[in-house]
């Protein structure tokens, strides 16, 4: 039986993407691939709003490594960073960051809250951060921070402001232009390639202040790397690490697809799945972690007091569809987790609406099946 992956990354992936991971691998110097990765990278710059004088990179490695990247060259060890987290990943940035400095910051709003911008703005004007660190959409909660706000509260500092984008570049709107210097993702997510590749985009600030850096890494030092893509988007071979030539040439069509595709209709069809998920899971009377500010690409749903994490997920399985668990110490049992993001649309949609509604059924919970499958029709039929 077929089983489609819902969980917040990795995805399903376009079968063209697939068709591509099974071309022989090519020469990295080749005239060839270099044209695969200055293509890649030129629509790096374009899915980023990354600003003309700003530098892409695509490195070997999860997006744990883009989060170091986007750290470890722009601090110093005595270095004052301000996190905001909103989740899981924000935890990471706090524990990742103390690697390199002590002077950590951070500002937590509660469970299922989004940070307010001028709570931000606030921390900025009390002490001068040479980093604050924003995780756009936490994984573990579904809470979308306003990056466009933040930065706008942030225009007059000297603090470079570094986002996470793992769970949002592709699937929820992002502009570097409004004032970030620093964004990454990696390649599993809303960009819609398989895992592997950890992605992002350095502006001007950010290039400027490595000057002033010490590196305290090797791999993760782009003083290496960005020589490199510099060269490819000029049209010539550099070396400094081998890098993955199948997992760029996939990432490369999935980029092209969504060019086609086109941004904003490609965010506006996330935010049409996004809505018929939650309008379904309401429907049923399940409770969302977030409050407000709801992310396009992922839903974290508690599950009804009766219902067992495990059991849900399996029963979930057997309907054809693979959801995930949560992830907040003390509670990831309590709730689950559903990615919609990449190429998703009412197939993916109707089917795990399906699949929970059956799951929670026979696990013992009063709904009426068939509630939600309505209420995301209604909420599809935005798409057309
Ligand atoms: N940040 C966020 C928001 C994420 O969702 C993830 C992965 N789920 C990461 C960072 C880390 O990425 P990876 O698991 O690829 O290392």
């Amino acid at each position: 039986m077929k089983k489609i992956l819902m969980i917040p990354g990795p995805v399903e992936y376009d079968g063209d993407v697939l068709a591509s991971m099974s071309i022989p691998t090519i020469s990295h110097t080749s005239r060839e691939f270099i044209e695969i990765l200055q293509d890649a990278l030129r629509n790096v710059k374009l899915i980023f709003g990354a600003p003309e004088d700003s530098l892409p990179y695509i490195i070997s490695g999860s997006g744990t490594l883009a989060m170091e990247i986007s750290v470890a060259n722009f601090l110093k060890r005595d270095s004052k960073v301000l996190v905001v987290n909103t989740g899981y990943f924000g935890d990471r940035f706090a524990e990742l960051i103390s690697r390199f400095t002590k002077n950590i910051d951070v500002l937590k709003p509660g469970l299922g809250l989004a940070v307010d911008p001028e709570d931000v703005r606030d921390a900025a004007s009390k002490k001068d951060y040479d980093l604050i660190t924003v995780t756009h959409v936490d994984t573990s909660t579904g809470v979308r921070n306003d990056i466009k706000t933040i930065a706008s509260a942030l225009k007059d500092k000297n603090s470079l402001l570094v986002v996470d984008g793992v769970c949002s570049v592709g699937g929820e709107s992002f502009d570097m232009k409004w004032g970030v210097d620093i964004a990454f993702t990696s390649s599993q997510k809303a960009l819609g390639a398989p895992p592997g590749l950890a992605i992002g985009v350095v502006g001007k600030r950010g290039l400027e202040r490595m000057e002033r850096v010490d590196p305290l890494t090797y791999y993760s030092d782009l003083r290496k790397w960005l020589p490199v893509f510099k060269s490819a988007l000029e049209g010539r071979a550099s070396y400094f690490g081998t890098p993955n030539v199948n997992l760029i040439r996939a990432l490369s069509v999935s980029l092209n697809s969504i060019k086609k595709e086109g941004m904003e209709k490609r965010i506006r069809r996330h935010e049409i799945v996004g809505d018929a998920i939650r309008s379904a899971l309401n429907t049923i009377g399940l409770e969302m972690i977030p409050k407000s500010s709801y992310a396009n690409t992922v839903s974290a749903v508690y599950l009804p007091k009766n219902v067992e994490l495990q059991k849900f997920l399996s029963q979930a399985e057997e309907n054809g569809v693979v959801l995930a668990g949560g992830l907040i110490e003390g509670i990831s049992s309590k709730y689950f987790r559903i990615g919609h993001m990449g190429s998703v649309g009412p197939v993916e949609v109707l089917a795990t609406i399906s699949a929970v509604e059956n799951s929670l059924k026979n696990n013992g919970a009063r709904i009426e099946a068939g509630s939600g499958i309505a209420a995301a029709q209604q909420a599809l039929q935005k798409l057309s």
